[in-house]
């Protein structure tokens, strides 16, 4: 099949959280099984090409917006072994920025993102034409390239190239459905005609692209099964839940991978020492050195509990910061490494004032140390309001360091309570979005903790799981070939 991939972000060229590691991932496995796959990402000021030559396509083109007219031009390099190609739409006033969504000086999202990815869908379409490429599947992820399947059933119909494609709409986060006002819907370029009350485009009064690509994509998946059927639910479904629920036979649940070529200790060249299943003296060492980097002092019967996040609301971490007196009065320590909210940066500076030979947190984005918190850490924090999949608990577990997380989308798909009972678990569950519920199992862990043959069973138990791409990969690659199979017809 040719599958063509679009999204805003894909590791190793630019990458904000989870979405970037799927795209990333998910095209390799597809490329091995000899599809060919084309992803397309916005060209940013700030990309990492490091990865593969990248160069120019002899090929530009404008884009008009609202009567405007906007210069297209677009890179391109290619994998060295797989049949996997990189496609970069560039303009340099919609692209060269210094973030990717949130201008930095007023920490709000830059006013004009409906125009940046509507000029990136379209762009993408156009040059898919001109490369005379016809994709068996379009696969789309989240907000930024929801137009896509639109355009394809709207504006790009009549001229017929996109006829025999079918549409992938992924949603990694319902909380981000692209929202702008009304009178902003013409720079679609589409008719005002379809734009009214009940529309697809329409969200209480606002225009809102998520909600357009749910209506027109031929299938949506999400990233596990359990935030499958939360999104239906009036109380995680963002007020989509009605037009997810209409949707609900197309509607499809695929757990993301983890890409262990990155996240696993026993090739991990972000970590001072590797380690593995049958040795874990390395683990130690890590967390021997991470502790003496952040001049906190060396205590073996301490838990180290890391946290590895965005500092945003969804995470749960107001939950922590509730209890955080009284998880500190225990004999543990804590690193934590996020950015986002000033609330949360506030909060965390304080704890670190606080609590100077137990609290740390580093607040920045560093792929590097969370490679190594991971490696270090004893037990992983994740108590999650809401969470689609998470990719952070499934890198704890592989590396030993038992997850402490909510029952919620793909936490509660990935993550077995353990049950003193039968021995069995690979970390600790909870229900209830409560701070108590939270305090007591993070009591249970640290406790736990101190029985050293049932900690590294409930570690070892972990490390032996396995979410890699494949599993999901071969999942995806059903779903396209069922509807492949549909064109057919
Ligand atoms: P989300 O996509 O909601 O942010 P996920 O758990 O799915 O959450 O993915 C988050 C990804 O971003 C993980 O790879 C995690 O390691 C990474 N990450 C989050 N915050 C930071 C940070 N401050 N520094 C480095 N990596 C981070």
């Amino acid at each position: 099949m040719k599958i063509l991939v679009v999204a805003s972000e894909a590791v190793p060229f630019v990458k904000t959280g989870g979405l970037g590691d799927v795209v990333g991932a998910l095209p390799k496995p597809l490329a091995r099984t000899n599809h060919q796959v084309k992803v397309f990402l916005p060209r940013y000021e700030k990309l990492n090409t490091g990865y593969c030559h990248v160069g120019k396509l002899g090929w530009s083109g404008t884009i008009s917006i609202n009567e405007k007219k906007h210069s297209l031009s677009v890179e391109h390099c290619r994998d060295k072994r797989l049949p996997l190609e990189f496609y970069f739409i560039r303009n340099h006033h919609f692209f060269d920025r210094d973030e990717l969504y949130i201008d930095k000086k007023t920490n709000r999202d830059y006013a004009d993102n409906d125009e940046r990815f509507i000029f990136f869908t379209r762009g993408v379409l156009e040059t898919v034409t001109a490369l005379d490429w016809r994709p068996d599947i379009i696969h789309v992820h989240d907000w930024q390239a929801s137009l896509i399947p639109v355009y394809v059933k709207t504006l790009y119909k009549e001229e017929g190239f996109f006829s025999q494609s079918k549409t992938v709409l992924t949603i990694h986060n319902l909380a981000y459905q692209g929202t702008f006002d009304s009178e902003r819907f013409g720079a679609i370029g589409l008719p005002e005609a379809m734009f009214y009350a009940t529309s697809p485009f329409e969200f209480y009064g606002k225009v809102n692209f998520l909600k357009a690509g749910i209506v027109y994509a031929d299938k949506i998946t999400t990233v596990s099964r359990r935030y499958a059927e939360e999104i239906q639910t009036d109380e995680l479904g963002c007020g989509l839940n009605g037009v997810l629920s209409q949707r609900k036979e197309d509607l499809v649940g695929i757990l993301n991978g983890v890409d262990y070529t990155v996240w696993s200790p026993s090739r991990d060249k972000k970590i001072p020492y590797t380690y593995h299943l049958a040795n874990l003296s390395g683990k130690r060492m890590n967390k021997v050195e991470l502790l003496r980097r952040f001049s906190l002092p060396v205590r073996d019967r301490a838990p180290l509990i890391g946290v590895i996040s965005r500092l945003a609301d969804q995470k749960g971490l107001d939950l922590f910061a509730e209890i955080a007196d009284k998880v500190l009065a225990m004999d543990v320590q804590m690193i934590i490494l996020g950015t986002g909210d000033d609330k949360y940066h506030q909060i965390f500076r304080e704890f670190e004032t606080r609590y100077p030979d137990k609290f740390r947190a580093c607040l920045t984005f560093d792929d590097d140390l969370a490679h190594w918190i991971e490696a270090a850490a004893d037990m992983f924090l994740m108590p999650s309001q809401f969470e689609p999949c998470g990719l952070n608990q499934m890198y704890s577990l592989k590396y030993g360091t038992v997850p402490i997380v909510r029952e919620v989308g793909g936490l509660a798909d990935t993550v077995e309570d353990f049950k003193p009972e039968t021995g069995q678990g690979t970390g600790f569950v909870f229900q209830d979005y409560s701070p108590e519920a939270l305090l007591d199992t993070i009591t249970r862990a640290v406790q736990t903790f101190g029985k050293r043959r049932i900690w590294t069973k409930i570690m070892k138990s972990g490390m032996r799981k396995d979410y890699s791409w494949d599993r999901s990969a071969h999942e995806y690659a059903e779903l396209f070939g069922k509807l492949n199979n549909m064109k057919n017809d």
